[in-house]
C-alpha cells in the first residue's frame, strides 16, 4: 500500500494541469505548494489551464519495472474520477516518465472503455505525445533569454554564462546557447562542475555526459581530457559564485541561500529549476541589482508544450518539432516581454512581476465569472 495524493488547486482559467511525484518525501504540504504553483505558472504564459499536482509516497528505484507499472495503474485507479481531458490534465515530474505516463493514459483508457490520449502529457511520441516536449523546459528558457539579452543589447560571444545542474533541462539549454555562440565556462552536476574561462565544448560534454551518465568522465580522466581542454574542476558553490554574466540554476531548489547569495557574482540570474532562490536570497540579490527572472516564467516551457500536446491529441493533428518550436518562442517570448515591461513600468523585480501578470489574468477570470465588480463597472 502507497499513500498518493492528487490536489486540484484552481480551474478558475480552465481544465487543471500538473505533474505526477513519485518520491519518498511526497506529502500533501507539497502536493498542495505545487499545485499553487502550476496555477500562476499557467497563468503567466496565458495557457488555458489551472493548477494541479499529484504524487506517490514512494522510492520507485526500489521497486521492480511490473511493481512501477502496477503502482502506476493503481494510482489511476483511486483519481479516475477526478482527472479526465477537460477536467484535470496530469503529466510527468520528478522520477516519472513518458513509459509512466503511457500507462497511466492506457489505464484510464481502459476505464472508461475509450482511448483517451487527451488525459496525460508526456506520453511516448508512439503513444501520442508532441515532438519537442522532451527539450521544451531548456528550449523555452532559452528563448526568454535571448530576448532579454537581446533587449539589453548583449552579445552572445561577449556574454559568460555558467549552468548548475547538466540534466534534462540544463543540458539542452547550455547547448543552445554553446550553438547561438555564448561562452559557457562552467557546468556541474550532483558531483561537482567542470570550468574552462575561455568557455567549454557543450557537444563533447554533452556526448560523454549521455554516455558515462556523469560529469566526472570530464574531469580529466582518461581521453577526455583531450576533449575538453584547459579546464579547471570546481565544486557546485564555486560555480555559484563565478565571475559570469548570467547564472543558471538547473538542477534543484534552494541552491542559492541567505548563506552563498551575497557570493553571487552574476548580473542576471535566469532559473530553470523551480524554486532555486530562497526569499531571503531572492532580496540580496535584488540588493546587489542582480535581475533574477523567475522559474514561473523561465521553465514553462514544459508546460506550455504539454498544453500543446493536449491540443494536439485533441484535434488528432500532430505538428513538427518545427511548428512546436516556433509557437512556443513566439508565447514565452510574448510573456517575457509582457512581464518585463511590467516590472519597467511598477518598477518591481521580474519575479513579482511575474505573479502580477498572472494574478491580473486569474482576477479578469473570477471578475467575468460575474464578481460585484464586474457589474458595477460593467467591464
Ligand atoms: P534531471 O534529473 O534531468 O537533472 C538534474 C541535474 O541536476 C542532474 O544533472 C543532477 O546531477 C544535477 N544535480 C543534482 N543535485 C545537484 C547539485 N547539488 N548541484 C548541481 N547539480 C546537481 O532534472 P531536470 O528535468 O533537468 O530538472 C531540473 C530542474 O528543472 C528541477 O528543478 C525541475 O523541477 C525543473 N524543471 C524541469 C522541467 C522538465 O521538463 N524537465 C520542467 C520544469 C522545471
Amino acid at each position: 500500500m502507497f499513500q498518493g495524493y492528487r490536489v486540484r488547486y484552481d480551474d478558475t482559467r480552465g481544465p487543471t494541469k500538473g505533474g505526477i511525484r513519485f518520491h519518498p518525501d511526497v506529502n500533501l504540504d507539497e502536493v498542495q505548494s505545487l499545485a499553487f504553483w502550476m496555477t500562476f505558472k499557467c497563468a503567466a504564459l496565458n495557457l488555458p489551464l489551472g493548477g494541479a499536482k499529484g504524487g506517490v509516497t514512494v522510492n520507485p528505484k526500489e521497486l521492480s519495472k511490473f511493481e512501477l507499472e502496477r503502482l502506476s495503474r493503481g494510482y489511476i485507479d483511486a483519481i479516475a474520477n477526478f482527472i479526465g481531458p477537460d477536467v484535470d490534465i496530469p503529466a510527468p515530474d520528478v522520477y516519472t516518465n513518458p513509459m509512466i505516463m503511457g500507462w497511466m493514459m492506457d489505464q484510464y483508457s481502459i476505464i472508461y472503455r475509450k482511448l483517451s490520449p487527451a488525459v496525460i502529457t508526456g506520453k511516448p511520441l508512439s503513444m501520442g505525445g508532441s515532438q519537442g516536449r522532451d527539450t521544451a523546459t531548456g528550449t523555452g528558457a532559452f528563448y526568454v533569454l535571448q530576448a532579454m539579452m537581446t533587449r539589453f543589447g548583449k552579445s552572445p560571444q561577449t556574454t559568460t554564462v555558467a549552468v548548475q545542474g547538466f540534466g534534462n533541462a540544463g543540458s539542452v539549454i547550455a547547448r543552445l546557447l554553446f550553438d547561438a555562440g555564448y561562452k559557457v565556462v562552467a557546468v556541474s552536476d550532483s558531483q561537482g562542475g567542470v570550468y574552462a574561462p575561455g568557455g567549454l565544448d557543450i557537444p563533447s560534454i554533452q556526448q560523454f555526459k549521455t554516455s558515462t551518465r556523469s560529469l566526472k568522465a570530464v574531469y580529466c580522466e582518461g581521453t577526455v581530457c583531450n576533449i575538453v581542454q584547459d579546464h579547471a574542476v570546481i565544486t557546485n558553490d564555486e560555480l555559484l559564485a563565478l565571475d559570469v554574466d548570467i547564472l543558471i540554476p538547473a538542477a534543484l531548489e534552494n541552491q542559492i541561500t541567505a548563506a552563498n547569495a551575497d557570493a553571487v557574482k552574476a548580473r542576471y540570474v535566469f532559473e530553470v529549476a523551480n524554486g532555486p532562490t530562497t526569499s531571503e536570497a531572492d532580496d540580496v540579490l535584488a540588493a546587489k541589482g542582480i535581475y533574477v527572472f523567475p522559474d514561473i516564467l523561465v521553465n514553462a516551457g514544459g508546460v506550455t508544450v504539454s498544453y500543446f500536446e493536449w491540443v494536439q491529441n485533441r484535434s488528432g493533428l500532430y505538428w513538427s518539432v518545427e511548428d512546436v518550436n516556433d509557437r512556443l518562442k513566439s508565447m514565452m517570448v510574448t510573456e517575457a516581454e509582457r512581464i518585463w515591461k511590467i516590472a519597467q513600468d511598477l518598477d518591481i523585480r521580474p519575479r513579482t512581476a511575474a505573479y502580477v501578470h498572472a494574478l491580473e489574468r486569474l482576477g479578469d477570470a473570477l471578475n467575468a465569472k460575474g464578481t460585484r465588480d464586474y457589474y458595477v463597472s460593467g467591464i
